[in-house]
């Protein structure tokens, strides 16, 4: 049967009545409702725009708060006329041109909203010239409709000036909050774009006065230029408290910096998230960096960061939120684990337990860190948890730096660094097996192995449970032959041997191709490693019946831990100890060994016939 097609016309649309085609200007200002909220977010849209155009340097001009006046001006590739006269349009994007490019996009615009929306809201003028023009065009416009267009003299670069700000949406423009108020929020706009671009200058003068002025980093490297600038937005009188961060795995890679536990705020005022360089708001994620420094910080209070995720823009959808500060990933589970890992990764390789003179009292609260150390190692003898430790000594008044409790033991200790008296600093290793150290009651004497074994044993388990161990790859991938027995039970477990950071994969008959092996790995014959995994697993199975995820990940411990008549060097030691108080149960090795031996003053004295 024929079915006549109905041809839609806009007539018909107007006949049906009920449904119109919005008039342009109503539906950009609708738009505009969305991307604009209040002066803030035009001068991040501005800002942006002069990003994306390449400029090195963004100076913004402020006349009441952005109420009167918000002028952005930059240096960046300026546009010619023709583009000059329609990039007020709605959709007027030069960034995307087809659907494909949505799964690419890199620069912070691809929507062409910005400018028209900000036009449909104020009275706006566009003042622009490439480097190659011997004139520059002027556009103004008031609301939607394109003014008028001049050739003028101009400075290489654009100017976009915004004024009167929602002077025809009476709605918002009564609802704007004091002018100090809305100056914080563009000031939090601008230090966004500031911290995710530390080689662009940013100067911004309101009402005649600069408010700021971050000069362009010179540092050759990323991270130092990223420290800088850091340091800028901060106002940080030292970058001593940062540790930078930068790890590479398959799936993303993370950079920027956090702050040492000892750094901690009472706002979350100064975090830092960012994805492909668009800043976004990830409470999940937040919630990743957080959780690494559990146990290492007081509740209800937060560590700076400002971390980097760069990830392929196909795993990332950043398409879900009008101002684009949300974002969504196909694996946030991963991203979360991997995040996580890294944060506590560094804070461990950190010396995250400062020496007591670094307890820098921060304000309303003293923190005590030779008395967490103190608490947590005391918590091996009165059976604690770790959660309840740091409870205990968060919630308890803590007096300042703590007294030298003994002379014998000060006497006694011989010092590695005459350093004033920081007992942190004091860490000795014994017979190539043991590691002492000093604690405010006496002494505490570390197995090197059995501690060693206790952290690869957690972050094993954690990275079976996560699938996101992180992997070292081999200068040359190996191809490894096994006999039967060996090659079925290495097919059971190569999905957990992935999750382990192996880099593995059958290679025909019963050999596979080694390309990485787990970042924890002692460095040596990466060959034998998975050889050995092997037989402790096999070892394990028949002697102590252990399956599973619980025996690879002490058969990774076993055979990846330092071994007695290791030579450690002192930032061994400090790392051994402060990552296996990241542990969630520090004080036996995953066999059941204690990690720890504690030796009180009192004891010693008792042992010397001292009278109390
Ligand atoms: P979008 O950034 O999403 O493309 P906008 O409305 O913000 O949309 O900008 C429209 C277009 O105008 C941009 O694609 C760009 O080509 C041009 N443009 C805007 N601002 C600038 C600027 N400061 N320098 C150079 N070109 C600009
Ligand atoms: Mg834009």
């Amino acid at each position: 049967m024929e079915v006549e097609k109905e041809v839609i016309t806009s007539a018909s649309l107007d006949e049906a009545n009920v449904i119109r085609q919005m008039p342009v200007a109503l539906s950009n200002k609708i738009a505009a409702g969305e991307v604009v909220q209040r002066p803030a977010s035009a001068v991040k849209e501005l800002m942006e725009n002069s990003l994306d155009a390449g400029a090195q340097e963004i100076t913004l001009f402020l006349k009441g708060a952005g109420s009167e006046l918000i002028q952005v001006v930059d240096n960046g590739c300026g546009m010619s006329r023709q583009d000059a006269r329609i990039c007020l349009n709605r959709h007027a994007t030069s960034k995307i041109r087809g659907i494909e490019d949505l799964d690419s996009i890199r620069t912070f615009g691809f929507r062409g909203e910005a400018l028209s929306s900000i036009a449909a809201i104020a009275n706006v003028t566009l003042r622009t010239k490439r480097a190659g023009d011997e004139m520059g065009t002027e556009v103004s416009v008031d609301g939607s409709e394109v003014g008028t267009v001049t050739p003028i003299a101009a400075a290489d670069g654009t100017s976009v000036t915004v004024r009167n700000i929602f002077y025809n949406v009476p709605a918002r423009r009564n609802f704007l909050k004091k002018p100090s108020t809305e100056l914080k929020h563009i000031l939090d706009s601008v230090h966004v774009l500031a911290m995710a671009n530390p080689s662009v200058s940013f100067r911004i003068v309101s009402d005649g006065n600069e408010l700021l002025n971050f000069r362009a980093s010179s540092a050759e490297n990323n991270l130092d230029a990223l420290s800088e600038r850091i340091g800028d937005v901060l106002s940080l009188k030292s970058l001593h408290n940062l540790l930078s961060v930068r790890e590479t795995t398959s799936y993303l890679s993370v950079s920027g910096f956090i702050g040492r536990p000892e750094s901690v705020r009472r706002s979350r005022g100064q975090q830092f998230l960012f994805v492909n360089g668009r800043s976004v708001r990830h409470r999940y994620l937040e919630h990743a960096i957080f959780s690494a420094y559990e146990y290492l910080v007081p509740d209800g209070t937060y560590p700076l960061f400002a971390v980097f995720l760069s990830i392929d823009p196909r795993h990332v959808d950043v398409n879900v939120h009008p101002t684009k500060a949300e974002v969504k990933f196909d694996d946030e589970r991963g991203v979360y684990s991997i995040l996580r890992t890294i944060v506590r990764k560094t804070l461990g390789t950190a010396e995250i337990i400062p020496d007591a003179g670094d307890a820098i009292p921060l304000k309303g609260l003293k923190l005590d860190f030779d008395a967490i150390k103190k608490e947590s190692y005391d918590g091996y003898n009165s059976g604690w948890s770790p959660g309840q430790v740091s409870e205990q000594l968060y919630n308890a008044p803590l007096t300042g730096l703590p007294s030298r409790s003994s002379e014998a033991g000060e006497e006694l200790a011989p010092r590695e660094s005459s350093g004033a008296g920081s007992s942190a600093e004091l860490l000795w290793q014994l017979h190539d097996a043991y590691v002492l150290t000093q604690i405010r009651t006496g002494l505490v004497i570390v197995d090197q192995q059995a501690a060693h074994e206790r952290i690869l044993y957690e972050k094993a388990l954690e990275s079976l449970s996560d699938g996101f161990g992180l992997s070292q790859q081999l200068l040359f991938p190996r191809t490894l032959e096994f006999d039967a027995a060996d090659f079925v039970l290495l097919q059971e477990l190569i999905p957990d041997l992935r999750s382990l950071g192996f880099d593995l994969e059958q290679f025909g008959g019963r050999s596979i191709m080694l390309r990485g092996v787990p970042a924890d790995m002692v460095a040596g014959d990466e060959r034998s490693v998975l050889d050995e995994v092997l037989e402790q697993y096999k070892h394990f199975e028949v002697v102590e019946q252990l399956t599973g995820h619980e025996n690879l990940a002490r058969s990774i411990a076993r055979k990846s831990a330092v071994k007695p008549g290791k030579r450690l060097s002192h930032r061994e030691m400090r790392a051994l100890i402060d990552q296996l108080f990241l542990c969630s149960t520090p004080y036996s090795s995953p066999g059941g060994r204690p990690t720890i031996v504690k030796l009180s003053v009192d004891e010693l004295r008792e042992r010397f016939n001292k009278k109390l």
